[in-house]
């Protein structure tokens, strides 16, 4: 394993070590397109301080959590450093955005404080009157506390510098293939993670980072938050309900501010491409794009080609976007393509893949190509291999299950010893739940364990089948999920596709039909059946992803056959 030398000793001595640097550079939190507040690094180090010393005195302490339920702005921030500042470790969770989901939400909230244990919930005074009665949890409006900082009704509070050992925070998993889990971040995963990320991009202090992505996932929060204060250069971070809106607004803070790094899930570069006209582009200048992170869900090359394609005329230069794979156990990146290169996939037989669990290349144009994006080699500190269902370790071109280890390798998850041991192997390898294969010692993304379509004991990937579907004219984009569910011969399954449509009742035997035929020309593979529901019916996770398994509960389950 190479030797990481990290340039702080935790995130917190970065913070007073930038504070000290008298640096100009300024993290700006922008949580309405006409209200952008900046803050230098010095003024940053003080509200934490202040913010800590709020904390403590409604008790939050060294070793304690605190959960922060609140939208991208300064007193996010404020929580999440103030604990930090004051030996705590904050999770973060997204905040609702109707409180017509209130009661849901409830508990929602109910459940993840009676699994953290916070000292403190720190939210919105909207949230804690909607919010009612939490048993003894101590609600902190996050607003108030950033008021008080700023006119400096409270002294900061002294600095604990951490050990290595001690949470940096605690990380929630998206949820995507069931409930979140809580990962357990030390300040020794996330520094040295930080100098992997810092060399594998070339991230310094004269990079501008925009985000739009939830500062309470893990991409957001390192990409958005914690890159840019440790490598002293700017961050600028809008939220996620802006960018759904009106997407352009992200290009425009990119352009105004000369953002040279950002990060974002595939499903964005398409949304960008469909949804933002000329017309929304007044003024609009992406040539400082140097980097842009795709990961966080399978990689599709027609979409970054699309996204491309539609704002070269907008100065973006060939090969910004990155593809990237991680996931909140390894803090945030396993692989990461070098900045600048093309993207790269390879074009291989769908039928050896499957059936076989081998990658033989094929013509583009052979109708059994299966594209698999390259998602480049482990950061450096970082090992990986593919193993088969027996843990035996398998060469180059041969498809198992990823497996990680390296210092960003997380210790486990809060208070679930079972689910930790059973991600864990014995030599230290971390069980990703992700299939794929390397090649050239850089990886590929073929699906989740969890979510194969087992057909005959072929192992079909879902997304081969959603692309297919998705090309369907009707079909929403990002509003496929294929699911294997067990035939009632009871022996193997059979494939079920979820939809998403727009399109009328009588309209639906016609769209079932092309469905039926693009799905089969490409993979082979015929749907049983094809369920229409309407749109933003498919769950998805507060971070955007699918949840497969929970549309198959909801749309497939107790399926019979007509
Ligand atoms: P949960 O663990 O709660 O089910 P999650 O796995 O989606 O949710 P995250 O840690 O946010 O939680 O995401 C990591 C997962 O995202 C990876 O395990 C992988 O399945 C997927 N992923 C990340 N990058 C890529 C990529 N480049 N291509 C395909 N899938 C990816
Ligand atoms: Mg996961």
């Amino acid at each position: 394993m190479t030797a990481l030398h990290p340039r702080h000793q935790s995130i917190v001595h970065a913070l007073v070590a930038r504070a000290e640097s008298g640096s100009t550079m300024e993290l700006t939190m922008v949580p309405e397109p006409t209200r952008a507040e900046s803050r230098r690094y010095d003024a940053v180090f003080d509200l934490a301080g202040r913010a800590a010393a709020i904390l403590a005195e409604h008790g939050v302490g060294p070793g304690d959590r605190i959960l922060i339920c609140l939208p991208a702005g300064w007193p996010f921030v404020a929580a999440f450093f103030g604990a930090q500042v004051c030996g705590a470790a904050p999770a973060s969770v997204a905040l609702p955005t109707t409180f017509g989901a209130a009661a849901g939400f409830d508990g929602q909230l109910k459940e993840l404080v009676g699994y953290l244990r916070p000292a403190a919930v720190v939210t919105t005074a909207a949230m804690i009157e909607a919010t009612g009665d939490l048993a003894d949890t101590v609600l902190i409006d996050g607003d108030a506390m950033v008021a008080r900082a700023a006119a400096a009704q409270v002294a900061p509070h002294p600095v604990h510098l951490p050990e290595p050992d001690e949470l940096a925070f605690i990380q929630l998993t998206s949820g995507s293939t069931g409930t979140p889990k809580g990962v357990m971040v030390s300040h020794g995963n996330l520094i040295a993670h930080l100098e992997q990320l810092t060399l594998a991009t070339g991230w310094s202090a004269e990079d501008i980072g925009v985000s739009w992505l939830p500062l309470y996932h893990d991409m957001g929060l390192v990409a958005g938050l914690l890159l840019p204060l440790y490598t002293g250069g700017g961050g600028v971070v809008m939220p996620p309900t802006r960018f759904l809106r009106a997407p352009a607004e992200w290009l425009h803070l990119m352009s105004h501010f000369r953002g040279t790094t950002a990060a974002a899930p595939n499903f964005a570069y398409g949304y960008l491409a469909d949804r933002v006209k000329d017309e929304h582009l007044a003024g609009v200048d992406l040539s400082s794009w140097r980097v842009v992170f795709c990961g966080a869900e399978p990689v599709n090359p027609t979409t970054i080609q699309r996204f491309t394609d539609r704002f070269t005329q907008w100065g973006l230069r060939p090969n910004v976007v990155v593809p990237c794979y991680g996931m909140a156990e390894a803090v945030l990146g396993i692989t990461m393509t070098p900045p600048a290169d093309p993207m790269r996939y390879d074009t291989i037989d769908r039928q050896a893949a499957v059936a076989d669990a081998r990658v033989v290349d094929v013509e583009a144009d052979s109708p059994h190509a299966l594209r698999v994006v390259d998602c480049g080699a482990p950061v450096v500190g970082t090992d990986l291999r593919i193993v088969d269902d027996q843990g035996t370790e398998l060469g180059e071109d041969r498809i198992g299950h990823i497996q990680f280890r390296g210092p960003s390798r997380t210790v486990g998850y809060f208070d679930l010893p079972q689910a930790t041991a059973e991600a864990l192997d014995g030599a230290g390898w971390w069980k990703t739940g992700d299939v794929g294969y390397l090649r050239d010692g850089s990886l590929r993304i073929t699906g989740r364990a969890k979510d194969l379509v087992i057909i005959r004991g072929a192992n079909y990937f879902p997304s081969d089948f959603e692309q297919a579907a998705e090309t369907v004219p009707g079909v929403r984009l990002g509003g496929v999920v294929a699911v294997g569910y067990l035939a009632e011969d009871g022996d193997s399954e059979e494939l079920h596709l979820v939809v998403e449509t727009e399109l009328d009742a009588e309209q639906h035997d016609t769209l079932r039909a092309s469905i039926l035929s693009a799905v089969s020309a490409r993979t082979g593979v015929p749907p049983v059946a094809i369920h229409m529901v309407p749109r933003r019916s498919i769950p998805k996770t507060t971070s955007g992803k699918v949840q497969r398994s929970l549309t198959r509960r909801r749309f497939v389950d107790g399926w019979t056959r007509p």
